[in-house]
């Protein structure tokens, strides 16, 4: 229990952090070079760090030995690395990483008004003889952390940058293994017999009818997003992503970059 004192003592200490973490963004987004550091990302609502996240392991279960733990935070050190390497972009200051019978589903909550971000994995998929190998999806929960994107932007493009990083830097990848999102889509509608259009991936991904309907919306909003930054590059599709609303992006009208993903898609494959 918190003494009355102390109590007040920590509010107005936590006040004055508030108050200094309300400033801290406008310096850090003045001295980087690149892609956030535009004078439009002021406007973003995270802070954007020069520096990937530190990472800590926490074993909820009380089952895995200390050299596990440090494996796993080896092996999340790296990915958070990569995603730094790759996206140039973290809003994540501390990232907790929580091994858990309780979630059952990898995800992540943050990050928080303090630059924290938790990620709740499941305990029984974890390999510690070969992290990497065990379909944890942290590559794609770290990247949720690091490039949260604007509160109000085009939220099937938040999953989608998920899925690609995961799939380019971090096999294997949530929803399909070993597959690539492309590959995956093109499965899919083929067996499917049907295409579900961008507008609509997002009502499909959280409540489609089917399992192989939710997977076909989380392969196409990850190979669009891949697609979208071999095309504009890394540093023009972040730059949109994290400064504003990336579809409102003069030039990334919707219906033009979906029928333009299809067609490269599709390029000299047949169905
Ligand atoms: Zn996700």
């Amino acid at each position: 229990m918190v003494h009355g004192f102390l109590a007040a003592e920590h509010n107005i200490w936590r006040s004055a952090c508030i108050a200094v973490l309300l400033i801290l963004p406008a310096l850090a987004t003045h001295a980087m070079a690149d892609p956030a550091g535009d004078k439009d990302c002021i406007a973003s609502a995270f802070e954007i760090l020069p520096h990937p996240p530190s990472i800590s392991v926490y074993d909820e279960t009380g089952r895995f030995p200390r050299e596990n733990l440090v494996a796993l935070q080896r092996f999340a050190d790296e990915a958070a690395k990569g995603i730094w390497q790759y996206l140039r972009v973290n809003s994540t200051r501390d990232a907790l990483i929580i091994l858990s019978d309780q979630f059952r589903t990898p995800y992540s909550e943050g990050p928080d008004t303090f630059g924290r971000g938790k990620i709740y994995l499941p305990a029984e998929r974890y390999l510690p003889d070969q992290p990497e190998r065990s379909r944890l999806a942290l590559h794609h929960e770290l990247t949720h952390l690091m490039a949260p994107g604007k509160l109000h932007g085009a939220r099937l493009l938040i999953e989608g940058l998920a899925v690609h990083v995961e799939d380019r830097i971090g096999h294997p990848n949530y929803p399909d293994g070993d597959e690539t999102p492309d590959d995956t889509v093109r499965a899919i509608e083929k067996k499917l017999a049907f295409r579900i259009p961008l507008a609509q991936s997002e009502a499909v991904r959280l409540e489609g009818p089917t399992g192989e309907e939710r997977r076909l919306a989380y392969a196409q909003e990850g190979s669009f997003v891949g697609w979208l930054i071999d095309t504009k590059g890394p540093a023009a599709f972040m730059q949109a992503y994290t400064c504003g609303d990336p579809l409102a992006t003069e030039g990334w009208n919707l219906t033009d970059l979906e029928r333009d993903w299809r067609s490269w898609l599709y390029k000299s494959r047949t169905m």
